[in-house]
């Protein structure tokens, strides 16, 4: 079978259903040949045991990581990959924006409480299932689920949490420049995740000046047409080109592990660029 890879999934260490070896396990049963978990603001799941069971496996595992930045209102998601998982750099520089994290999911709760809607912080922080994850919107609406404010996941988004919602919140983010930078410093590479979920032209025009080293032209169930247009746009300023299905398990249960994927000769490009 030919070689792909898939390059964007999440684990249970952000918002994904499937552990990280599950995940491995999974790529194998669909035949992919790499892959890299890209969990958000957040690089737990590459732990040794990681990498041996991908050496069982035959399976290649690149470190990856979607870090959340923002200009403006609008957020932009970055894929960074290729670091040394065990960097305390890079490690540290999450902590910082988990800590953003954490203070824009209390004014999330603020507003839903304003909306007689009361989730407590510790409800939020304090469940078991949630303690090695990056906590954000998705386990909000599961608790609002599970308490009954809203009849299942897909509406708590809708009704409350769906960017610009009501209960809404973008909170404070890095600037994306500040992301690639760091991540260049992590000797890593900087990929603009999913272009086309940009929704200001502006921010879009202003993303693509900036020093990535690619985007992801290759998403989840896109278009050939849709994706034609950020391959050409990536040849043309001589950016790498990356692709993944963004699998997040029964959540998101219309993208399948695999149903995005990037070729061998691309897989070798993004992992020893520069
Ligand atoms: P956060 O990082 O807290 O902003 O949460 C982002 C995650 O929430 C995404 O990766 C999706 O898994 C989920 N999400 C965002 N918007 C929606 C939506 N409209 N419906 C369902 N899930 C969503
Ligand atoms: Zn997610
Ligand atoms: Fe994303
Ligand atoms: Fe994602």
């Amino acid at each position: 079978m030919e070689y792909r890879a898939d390059l964007h999934c999440h684990s249970t260490f952000s918002d994904g259903q499937l552990t990280p070896s599950e995940l491995l396990y999974l790529a194998k049963k669909v035949g992919l040949s790499g892959i890299s978990i890209t969990d958000h603001d957040s690089i737990a799941a590459y732990t040794e045991e990681l990498f041996d069971l991908s050496n069982e496996l035959n399976i290649d595992l690149l470190t990856g990581v979607e870090i959340s930045s923002a200009i403006k209102e609008e957020t932009v998601h970055i894929l960074g990959y290729g670091f040394d998982h065990k960097s305390r750099e890079l490690k540290d520089f999450l902590a910082r924006v988990q800590n953003k994290r954490y203070e824009r999911n209390i004014s999330i709760l603020k507003k839903l409480a304003s909306l007689n809607i009361s989730i407590d912080e510790t409800e939020l922080y304090g469940d078991a299932r949630f303690s090695h994850s990056s906590i954000g919107r998705p386990h909000i609406a599961q608790i609002m689920v599970e308490k009954g404010y809203v009849k299942d996941y897909k509406s708590a988004f809708n009704l409350y949490l769906k960017d610009g919602g009501n209960c809404y919140e973008v909170g404070e983010k890095f600037l994306p420049t500040e992301i690639i930078d760091f991540l260049h410093k992590c000797k890593a590479k900087a990929i603009l995740a999913h272009p086309q979920q940009i929704t200001k032209k502006k921010v879009l025009d202003a993303l693509l000046e900036m020093n990535f080293d690619g985007l992801e032209a290759y998403y989840g169930k896109m278009m050939l047409h849709q994706e034609a247009r950020w391959v050409r746009l990536a040849n043309k300023k001589g950016w790498l080109i990356t692709g993944g299905s963004d699998f997040h398990g029964e959540t998101k249960a219309f993208v399948d592990l695999g149903s995005s994927w990037i070729s061998k000769e691309i897989f070798d490009q993004i992992r020893s660029a520069k």
